[in-house]
């Protein structure tokens, strides 16, 4: 029988007073696994109204950040102890595969680890400043964070808005892509056996023009927290001007990764296609342009393409699968689009490029691993987000040219430098302009690290204390430590 979900609101799981169901796919295979709500305006801004007294009675708001570590670290234990069907949960809604499920769920759970740990860290500053005035810099929560995740980690980006807005002390509401609440729900679930206060904590499933809209423009909602397109994040900022809520974006990417003639060759191959590929190139810092210097250029694509080609796409249950499927017939219909536009440019396909219909795939949404090459800068596959398995390469002369190229985008997201050379590879990154960078390696990153974009990709930064900060307040307290009258009007 398909489970029915249900929202979670002032501590309860309740149906939406809106009787119309969403179907959850797998996309691996098209089956329904379950059936979600979608919530109403008034819903959503009930929830927001109930989650704001919650944050001025001070249940949560008012514990020490020590107490509050301790709730984070329960909810770390109880996704610890459920690891394998949190895994299991996202490759049936999102199409990954177990091993890349399993490092999101392990990641998550570390995260909120991450956050108790912080907490238990003295913050603030005091210093005195004239000769009898000592200031004191304290942090605060600002009050309802209403935080509105992507589908393509469903689990993992939740959880990085979740566990910093509470170790902060803020009330929240969670709003999944309607297309993959699943693992979310079961955060909620285990949230739900720790003890965080009642009516701390809101799960609202729903369309984003209705229910993240309500978000985006309500007043009693202090910060916005998105992860998402940057044509999406463009109408969060605009719906947040009513009460000038602060905005936290987490956008696109298109970004570069650059192989120097002196590179690993080899090292530069791997991690280029574990920079495309992984995720079914549904992964916001992919490394969508390789940017390869001529002396290397032909022996590089040579290699690379062979690779690319002996990628076993599969059903994420299986261990042999190294990727896995793409989200939603919707998405994988504007991947194949962008690659018909590639083609239609005049760029060289040199793999891939097509919907894989074997024996087993044939109901899902599966692409194979897509490379073009002898691209230019003004094609459309060069400049936009295709957000699939799809990677551009393209020839450079010398370094002068290669951070031309590179930063030749709207976004600014990531971007790596392969180079034996650690002076030319420096010299080089610090030129990418952009937040998340990588020498000789890609996509690896840790929770202590600020995680975001330059430009178009976004504004703030999420994990790390970065990411703490970013759901606080911060007040200067001034205490006068002579108190006397000063005559300023005598
Ligand atoms: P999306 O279409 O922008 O949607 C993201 C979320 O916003 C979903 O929950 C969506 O709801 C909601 N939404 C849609 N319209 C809204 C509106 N008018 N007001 C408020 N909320 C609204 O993005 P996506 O297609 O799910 O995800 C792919 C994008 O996310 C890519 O561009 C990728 O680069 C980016 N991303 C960035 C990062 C990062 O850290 N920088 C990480 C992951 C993904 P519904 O879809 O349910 O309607
Ligand atoms: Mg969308």
């Amino acid at each position: 029988m398909t489970q029915n979900l249900k929202l979670y609101i002032n501590g309860e799981w309740v149906d939406s007073s809106n009787p119309e169901m969403q179907d959850i796919l797998n996309p691996a295979n098209q089956e329904v696994i379950a059936k979600a709500p979608k919530a109403t305006k008034e819903e959503t801004k009930e929830a927001i109204k109930i989650a704001k007294k919650a944050f001025e009675s001070g249940v949560w708001s008012d514990r020490t950040p020590q107490e509050r570590a301790e709730v984070l670290l329960q909810i770390a234990v109880k996704m610890e102890e459920n690891l394998d069907e949190l895994a299991q949960l996202e490759m049936r809604n999102n199409g990954k595969t177990l091993r890349e499920a399993r490092s999101d769920a392990a990641d998550a759970a570390n995260t909120f680890r991450y956050y108790a740990g912080l907490l238990n860290h003295p913050d603030g500053v005091t210093y005195q400043a004239t000769g009898d005035l000592q200031t004191m810099i304290v942090k605060e929560p600002m009050g309802v964070a209403g935080l509105i995740v992507p589908w393509n980690f469903p689990l993992l980006m939740s959880v990085w808005k979740i566990a910093p807005a509470l170790a902060a002390g803020n009330s929240i509401i969670l709003k999944p892509a309607e297309i993959t609440p699943i693992t979310a729900v079961k955060v909620f679930e285990l949230m739900d056996q720790t003890d965080l206060p009642k009516g701390v904590a809101y799960l609202l499933m729903g369309s984003g023009s209705i229910v993240g809209q309500v978000i985006a423009e309500s007043d009693d909602v202090d910060i916005v927290s998105f992860t998402g397109s940057t044509g999406v994040g463009r109408n969060i900022m605009q719906a947040a001007t009513g009460n000038l809520k602060k905005v936290s974006l987490e956008l696109g990417g298109k970004s570069p990764n650059i192989i120097f003639d002196d590179a690993d060759l080899e090292t530069a191959v791997d991690y280029a296609l574990f920079g495309i590929f992984m995720g079914a190139g549904q992964v916001c810092s992919s490394g969508s342009r390789i940017f390869v210097q001529e002396g290397v250029y032909e022996e590089f694509i040579e290699k690379y393409v062979e690779r690319a080609k002996r990628i076993k796409v599969g059903l994420g249950n299986e261990e042999s699968s190294q990727m896995g499927a793409i989200v939603s017939e919707k998405h994988m219909e504007s991947i194949l689009e962008y690659i018909q536009i590639g083609k239609e440019e005049g760029a060289h396909l040199a793999c891939g490029g097509n919907r894989i219909l074997r024996d087993g795939l044939e109901k899902g949404f599966f692409i194979e691993p897509t490379v073009f090459t002898d691209v230019t800068s003004d094609m459309r596959i060069v400049r936009e987000e295709i957000f699939g398995p799809v990677v551009v390469i393209q020839k450079f002369k010398d370094e002068a040219e290669a951070i031309r190229i590179a930063n030749d985008t709207e976004f600014g997201l990531a971007g790596a430098v392969f180079s034996k050379d650690q002076n030319r590879a420096m010299r080089i990154i610090k030129k990418v302009r952009a937040g998340i960078t990588w020498v000789n390696a890609y996509h690896l990153t840790n929770v202590q690290a600020p995680w975001g974009g330059y430009k178009q990709s976004g504004i703030g930064r999420s994990l790390g204390t970065f990411g703490l900060d970013e759901y606080q307040e911060t007040k200067q307290i001034n205490i006068n430590l002579d108190p006397k009258p000063i005559h300023f009007f005598e």
